[in-house]
């Protein structure tokens, strides 16, 4: 009998997905009253809140460009949000996460607007489950839009893994951590590339089909992302209640 372990089950994941499927994404916009733009989002294990605030003025001052806005991005793991505790604070790896996502997001924030001015995202990861650089993305992009920060579109982001030798959508963390590679993507509805990062082997023909079967991951998160703005937008048309967070 084989004793490796196999991430399969008559082709069926550990999770009970197929290769090509995604796990349940919720996502929720305008969560926080004091930011400006705040979203929700639960994909699979993970549970993330992303806070935007802004345009508003740069502090330290010397950072600002006196002819648009800067962007920051802070990615914040909470030390209760793995399994053992993690020591609070900043780390090379959440100083990478952060650097990543916010070139992620830059290129479709129209920043020429604002000069002078920053932009804040916060992103503060309650609960992880592999895939939380993707899912901080999601919704800072929501975030963005419900801060009503001008955007030429949404970013939509997930990854691809390959497990047994075989290329899958959205893992999750043991197919992270036993798993053969892991391709985190990010992009615009219109196809854009935003963010392509790849730990792990991958041949030329096996990173083609990573790739698509990420795009495909990123056009479903794509509905999802519009549908928590459009319910966010068609709650505001009623009249707000006392204490309400809209
Ligand atoms: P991502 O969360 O974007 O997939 P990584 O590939 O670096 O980023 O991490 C994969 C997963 O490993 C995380 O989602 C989390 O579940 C776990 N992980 C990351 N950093 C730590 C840590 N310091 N302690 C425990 N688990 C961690």
């Amino acid at each position: 009998m084989d004793e490796k372990l196999s991430f399969f089950k008559d082709g069926i994941r550990l999770d009970g997905r197929r290769p090509g499927e995604l796990r349940p994404v919720k996502i929720e916009a305008g969560v926080l009253k004091r930011a400006d733009g705040s979203c929700y989002i639960e994909m699979g294990g993970n549970k993330v809140i992303a806070a935007v605030y802004g345009p508003r003025e740069v502090h330290p001052r010397h950072l600002q460009k006196v002819s648009r806005a800067i962007v920051r991005y802070r990615y914040n793991m909470a030390s209760f949000s793995v399994e053992e505790r993690k020591r609070p604070g900043p780390d090379r790896r959440s100083h990478e996460v952060s650097k990543v996502s916010r070139e992620a997001l830059e290129p479709v924030i129209l920043t020429h607007y604002f000069p002078r001015s920053v932009i804040d995202i916060f992103v503060e990861i309650l609960q992880a489950d592999a895939g939380t650089r993707t899912a901080g993305i999601n919704a800072a992009s929501v975030a963005l839009a419900d801060a009503g920060v001008p955007m030429k579109c949404l970013v939509s982001s997930c990854a691809a893994g390959k497990v047994d030798g075989q290329i899958i959508l959205d893992p999750m963390k043991d197919e992270d951590n036993f798993g053969e590679g892991d391709m985190p993507l990010a992009m615009t509805p219109d196809g854009e590339v935003t963010l392509l990062q790849a730990d792990g082997r991958f041949t030329v023909e096996e990173t083609r089909e990573a790739l698509e079967t990420a795009r495909k991951g990123c056009e479903q998160i794509y509905e999802i992302q519009k549908k928590a703005l459009i319910d966010r937008y068609s709650r505001l048309e009623e009249p707000e209640e006392e204490g309400s967070n809209v």
